[in-house]
């Protein structure tokens, strides 16, 4: 199965710490993960091997405890776990985008209280921008903080808190006027605020209540949550930065890593769904031959596998020239883009090739079939990244005439 989705020019360290996942997940991953799906249970177990393994500190610098790895490591360590089951990577995905943020933003003092806890996965982080009324348009964000003194008091309604049960800390993204203004523009009128609380539902805060899990099609397992703001008090020393009105830019940055995070997810799914189709096609028969032997199951093979190359690539790419420190949002959201939309074709066809078994839960692939549609929404629809991508080209192609 190791013929696809390989990359060039890894270093030995690389090369170890992606072997020792890939076993990890075909060991402790694969064998429970559509049982605990169809549960929607939380992946505890896995959970504590990831930690043992020091995959939460995979990014965060040594000097805080962790590994101090690539994003090029970090996204084909997230490939080979959303191959096993891609709730889990979902429980890294929000922690990494918040190690990120205050590895990029946050003041000395936050960075050395929370990364090494964040680096041994005993504080777990959820990122909160989308509210019941916008998701694309962060602009529009009502949420609000006002200053009381040392403290700021938070109020509004957030939604899709990926890990918002399981986190202890939330990076939220709110309107925060003081020191803006009247007429500023929205997004330079926003501010990160670091956000601590006890895992759990309820009133997890004096201020902060976390109602429960929404009910999804897929991506079950890991927890997905409101998250009610009612009077909340954050001390100003958990503005991340130390500075107000810069919130959208931490975001936007941690997205933008985000972005080729899931696209390594797409990339990942994709491989399994090739590989759950690529078996099943040489085991059933139809007409006294296996159908891999049916020219038209085999043009959909040669399509699939195709595309799980060709987004892997695109996927190194972009985090490639990210670890550059060159600018890539551009790569990014061409990653995300066809990832995650080469990832649902390509579960699409895994599952016609099962035929009627793919509808039955006892196959793998109706797992996968209920789990692609999150890539095309996550960390920014298809849309969105076609407005990012084609904004850039204007800039990069900007008519001389
Ligand atoms: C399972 C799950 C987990 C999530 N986890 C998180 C999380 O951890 N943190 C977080 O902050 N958010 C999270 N989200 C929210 C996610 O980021 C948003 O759902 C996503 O950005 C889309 O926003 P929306 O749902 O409000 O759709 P809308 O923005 O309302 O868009 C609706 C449709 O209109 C299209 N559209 C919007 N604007 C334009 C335009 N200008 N031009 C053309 N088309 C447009 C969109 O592409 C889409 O097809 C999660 C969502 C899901 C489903």
């Amino acid at each position: 199965m190791a013929r696809l989705a390989q990359t060039a020019g890894l270093t030995d360290v690389q090369q170890e710490i992606l072997s020792t996942v890939r076993d990890f997940v075909d060991k402790e991953i694969i064998p429970v993960a559509t049982e605990l799906e169809h549960r929607d249970e939380y992946p505890q177990q896995i959970v504590d091997g990831l930690k043992e393994l020091g995959l939460f500190g995979l990014m965060i610098p040594e000097e805080y405890g962790g590994l101090g790895e690539s994003l090029l490591t970090y996204a084909l360590c997230v490939e080979e776990i959303a191959r096993g089951w891609m709730s889990v990577s979902g429980i890294i995905n929000t922690h990494f985008i918040v190690a990120y943020m205050l590895k990029q933003h946050g003041t000395r003092e936050q960075k050395e209280h929370f990364l090494p806890r964040m680096a041994a996965g005993d504080i777990r982080g959820a990122f909160s921008m989308s509210e019941p009324a916008l998701g694309s348009d962060v602009s529009a964000i009502t949420s609000k903080a006002v200053k009381d003194g040392e403290e700021y008091v938070l109020n509004g309604q957030k939604m899709w808190l990926t890990n918002g049960g399981t986190s202890s800390l939330v990076a939220v993204l709110v309107r925060s006027d003081e020191g803006h203004p009247e007429g500023t523009a929205p997004h330079k009128s926003m501010t990160t605020f670091l956000v601590e609380k006890e895992p759990g539902f309820g009133e997890v805060r004096p201020g902060l209540t976390i109602p429960g899990k929404i009910d999804k099609m897929g991506y079950k397992g890991v927890d997905t949550t409101e998250l009610i703001m009612d009077g909340l008090r954050i001390s100003a020393d958990r503005v991340l930065g130390g500075v107000t009105g810069r919130g959208f830019y931490q975001m936007m940055d941690g997205v933008e890593v985000g972005r080729v995070n899931v696209a390594a997810r797409g990339c990942g799914v994709a491989q399994r769904a090739f590989e759950l189709g690529v078996q099943y096609a040489q085991q059933r028969h139809t007409f006294g031959k296996p159908i891999a032997q049916h020219q038209a199951i085999q043009f959909k093979l040669a399509e699939m596998a195709t595309k799980v190359e060709a987004a892997h690539a695109m996927m190194v790419n972009a985090a490639r020239k990210k670890d550059s420190g060159e600018r890539n949002d551009l790569e990014a959201g061409m990653a995300k883009y066809l990832a995650s939309e080469y990832c649902k074709e390509v579960v699409e066809d895994a599952f016609r090739i099962h035929g009627g078994y793919g509808f039955s839960k006892e196959y793998e692939i109706e797992r996968l079939y209920r789990e692609a549609p999150m890539l095309l929404i996550g960390e920014g629809t298809a849309e969105i990244q076609k407005m990012i991508i084609g904004r850039r080209l204007l800039e990069e192609y900007r008519f001389q005439g």
